[in-house]
């Protein structure tokens, strides 16, 4: 485990100063100058990546257009990791690294018709703003970082990650932190996920997902009665489980959200399944209500087991059960002493930008959850209809967006003068 710079070392009055001279750099003034005249170049990236399918676990030809303009730009050592992870780097003079990342996945089915489509600032489609703007303004801020010299002394990693929806399940991050190549050396990252600039994701919530299956031998009801019941078994372990007492602070739910089993009125079922949704930012309690989740169970098949052993014309009993963690998102919470935070509340102070602290459930869970700096921000502009075939996003705006990138990540550079 590498050491995790310290958090507040540099006073946040630094900071402020340090941000105020970056952003009067001839380089940095040219960079932002820049962001406002290339928005047409922005906006036809961003049409092009959101007319290329990106499914779970489909993002090959994104990953390809990716690599290809990260090459074309001239980043070092640009390649596609095992599992589609994009990467590309800015060599600097400290053996820190900075990562900024933007996923490239979406949550839409390979067979969605991508209808994307502009009309003035407005463009439309699915995944044209959730995350093509992230991918268009991570492209942008390593175009601007590549052709205005900007100096950083910690050297920079773009990313363009697979696998942070639905079923992807932070895959793609979750490769990166776990490759000690990475791993040992990201000091701090910056995850660029949808439209806007008005939050900063520091509270990563995590979640974990089961589905309990359990098992019987079935049977008629009329002739076999008296036989082990998998939904009874169900029923009783939801029971029990749906009295567990959760912590408001830090918030922490659970919901049993599909379940499933048995063939007809008249059968025993031989199955029966549920899905259970457990959500908080404190991995210790999401520990526990897995582990009342498991107890619950065990109760609940043990009833069952008394019940039907008791009765000297049941057969005997066979009931089996399985827990499959089917989602697993680490939480944690950012100190509010973070560096990362003081630099990008001082980035928001220097802009007149007004942004609230968020908890949600994104890519910087993973860097979150091992006590890593990490914040995810919008990528400016404004969007809506996210997960919609109505989605949309409004280019107003986004070059204030891609400033306030720019400064945090020289900030987290300790920009050479
Ligand atoms: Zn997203």
């Amino acid at each position: 485990m590498p050491p995790v710079p310290p958090s507040s070392t540099t006073e946040p009055a630094s900071i402020a100063q340090e941000v105020t001279r970056l952003a009067a750099s001839p380089e940095v003034i040219s960079a932002i100058e820049w962001f406002r005249d290339q928005e047409p170049e922005f906006t036809r990236w961003q049409l092009e990546l959101a007319r290329i399918p990106a499914p779970p676990f489909g993002e090959a030809a994104r990953s390809d257009w990716l690599a290809e303009r990260f090459r074309a730009l001239g980043l070092v050592k640009v390649h596609k990791d095992s599992i589609g992870n994009v990467c590309g780097s800015m060599p600097g003079n400290s053996p820190a690294t900075i990562a900024v990342s933007a996923h490239l996945d979406t949550v839409f089915p390979a067979t969605t018709p991508l209808n994307i489509r502009r009309q003035g600032r407005k463009l439309f489609g699915p995944g044209i703003s959730d995350n093509a703007s992230g991918v268009t303004a991570l492209l942008a801020t390593a175009a601007a970082f590549a052709n205005f010299n900007l100096p950083h002394a910690a050297s920079l990693l773009f990313i363009g990650n697979v696998g942070e929806e639905g079923e992807g399940d932070l895959r793609g991050m979750r490769h990166i932190f776990s490759d000690p190549n990475w791993r040992d050396v990201i000091h701090a990252s910056v995850v660029l996920d949808g439209a806007g600039t008005d939050t900063i994701v520091s509270e990563a919530l995590g979640s974990r997902r089961f589905e309990v299956t359990v098992r019987g031998p079935g049977g008629h009801s009329w002739s076999d009665f008296g036989t082990s019941n998998p939904i009874v078994v169900l029923a009783r372990a939801i029971q029990i489980f749906s009295q567990t007492r959760v912590s408001s602070s830090p918030k922490t739910t659970f919901n049993v959200g599909v379940i499933r089993g048995g063939t007809s009125v008249n059968s025993i079922p031989e199955s029966a399944s549920m899905r259970v949704d457990v959500r908080s930012s404190s991995v210790a309690e999401i520990e526990r209500l897995e582990f009342e989740l498991r107890r619950a169970l065990e109760q609940a098949l043990h009833e069952e087991s008394m019940r039907t052993s008791g009765d000297r014309n049941s057969h005997r009993v066979e009931l089996n059960s399985e827990l499959v963690v089917i989602g697993d998102r680490p939480g944690g919470e950012l100190d509010s002493n973070a560096r990362i935070l003081q630099i990008a509340r001082a980035v928001d102070n220097h802009l007149g930008n007004h942004a609230q602290i968020q908890r949600a459930s994104t890519d910087a869970n993973v860097p979150i959850s091992m006590g890593r700096e990490a914040i995810a921000i919008g990528a400016g502009g404004s969007g809506g209809g996210a997960h919609t075939l109505q989605e949309w996003f409004d280019t107003t705006g986004r070059d204030i967006a891609l400033e306030r990138i720019l400064l945090i990540l020289l900030c987290l550079t300790g920009a050479t003068k």
